[in-house]
C-alpha cells in the first residue's frame, strides 16, 4: 500500500490573451476547474498505475470538498483519512496567458492539518509499503510524518516541492528526495551537484525532458527522458513521483524505478491538466518497449 499525505486543491483555471494591469478589469475566454494539489495528483498517478493508494490530507466543507473527494474515490485512491475541515478547500487560482502564468494558491483546508493529528494515523502508516510527501502541508506535519515512518522503518519519498518549506531536518529522515533542478538549487544552491554523491540512491534530481539523475555510489547516473511533444508540462514532477513510489514499492531496482518514472512523466505532458494527462499501467509499459 502506498500512503500520500499532502495537498488537496481545486485548480481554477482561467485563459486570457492579457494580463489586466493593476485596477483593470480584462476579458478572459476560458474558465475551468480541474482537481488538483501535488498531494492528490501524486495520488491519482500512483493508482492509475496500479498502486494500491491511500491519501492522507484535508478538504473543507464547501461544494469543491465534496467534489475533491469524488474525484479521488473515481480514481480508486481511498480517502477515509481525508479530513473534512470546516471552511473552505485548498484552490491554485491560476492565471493563463501567452503561455505564461500566474498562480495565487489559498490552502485553505490542506493547513487544517496538524503534527497531533498525525497520531491517528500511525497504524497506517505503519503499514505502507512507502510514503510519499510535498511541502504544500504544514512544515510540523511534514516533520511528524517523517518521525513516524522513521520510527517504523517505512520509507518515504519526499517531493520537497515548493521548495521554500524545506529544512534540513528532514535530511536524515527522508529516504529519498525528488527536487526538480530548480528546486535543487534552492535548496543546496548552484553546486547541488555534489550533493548527489552525499546521497547516494536517494536523491534524485529531475531534469524536465532530460529526464532525472542520481548518483549510485560509484557513479553518476542519467536517467534519459522519453522523446516526446510536450503540449502541458503540469503535473509532470507528480507523475514522476507517484510513478516511482509504484516501482519502488515494487522493489524495482533504483534504476528501472527512474526510468519507469520518466516513462509514466513523458506520457502525463501530451495532455492538458495535471491529472487528465496521467498514464496508465499499460501505455507507460508501451512506452518502455
Ligand atoms: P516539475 O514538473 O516538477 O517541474 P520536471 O520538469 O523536472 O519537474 O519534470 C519531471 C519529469 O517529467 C522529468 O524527470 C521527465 O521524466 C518528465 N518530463 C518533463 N518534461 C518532459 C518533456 N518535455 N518530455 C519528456 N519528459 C518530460
Amino acid at each position: 500500500m502506498i500512503t500520500v499525505v499532502g495537498s488537496i486543491n481545486m485548480d481554477l483555471v482561467v485563459r486570457t490573451a492579457r494580463f489586466p494591469k493593476q485596477g483593470e478589469t480584462a476579458l478572459g475566454d476560458l474558465y475551468t476547474t480541474a482537481p488538483g494539489g501535488k498531494g492528490a495528483n501524486q495520488a491519482v498517478a500512483a493508482a492509475r498505475l496500479g498502486g494500491s493508494v491511500n491519501m492522507i490530507g484535508a478538504v473543507g466543507t464547501d461544494a469543491f470538498g465534496d467534489e475533491l473527494l469524488r474525484n479521488l474515490e473515481a480514481e480508486s485512491v481511498g480517502t477515509a483519512s481525508v479530513k473534512r475541515a470546516e471552511g473552505t478547500s485548498g484552490i491554485a487560482n491560476i492565471l493563463l496567458s501567452d503561455g505564461d502564468n500566474r498562480i495565487i494558491v489559498v490552502p485553505g483546508a490542506n493547513h487544517s492539518l496538524k503534527a497531533e493529528e498525525m497520531a491517528a494515523f500511525e497504524n497506517g502508516l505503519k503499514e505502507s509499503g512507502i510514503v510519499v510527501m510535498q511541502l504544500e502541508m504544514p512544515i510540523p506535519v511534514v516533520q511528524r510524518t517523517l518521525e513516524i515512518c522513521h520510527q517504523h522503518g517505512v520509507p518515504v519519498i519526499l517531493n520537497p516541492a515548493p521548495a521554500d518549506g524545506f529544512t534540513e531536518d528532514f535530511l536524515p529522515y527522508a529516504t529519498y528526495m525528488t527536487p526538480n533542478e530548480t528546486e535543487a538549487e534552492e535548496l543546496f544552491g548552484p553546486e547541488w551537484e555534489h550533493m548527489l554523491e552525499k546521497y547516494p540512491n536517494r536523491l534524485v534530481v529531475t531534469l524536465g525532458s532530460k529526464g532525472a539523475r542520481y548518483f549510485d555510489g560509484q557513479k553518476h547516473v542519467l536517467v534519459e527522458g522519453f522523446k516526446t511533444q510536450a503540449i502541458d508540462t503540469t503535473g509532470a514532477g507528480d507523475t514522476f513521483n507517484g510513478a516511482l513510489a509504484v516501482a519502488l514499492e515494487e522493489a524495482m531496482p533504483f534504476e528501472a524505478a527512474v526510468r519507469f518514472a520518466n516513462a509514466a512523466a513523458s506520457l502525463s505532458v501530451e495532455k492538458f491538466g495535471a491529472q487528465g494527462g496521467m498514464p496508465s499501467r499499460q501505455e507507460v509499459l508501451q512506452r518502455m518497449g
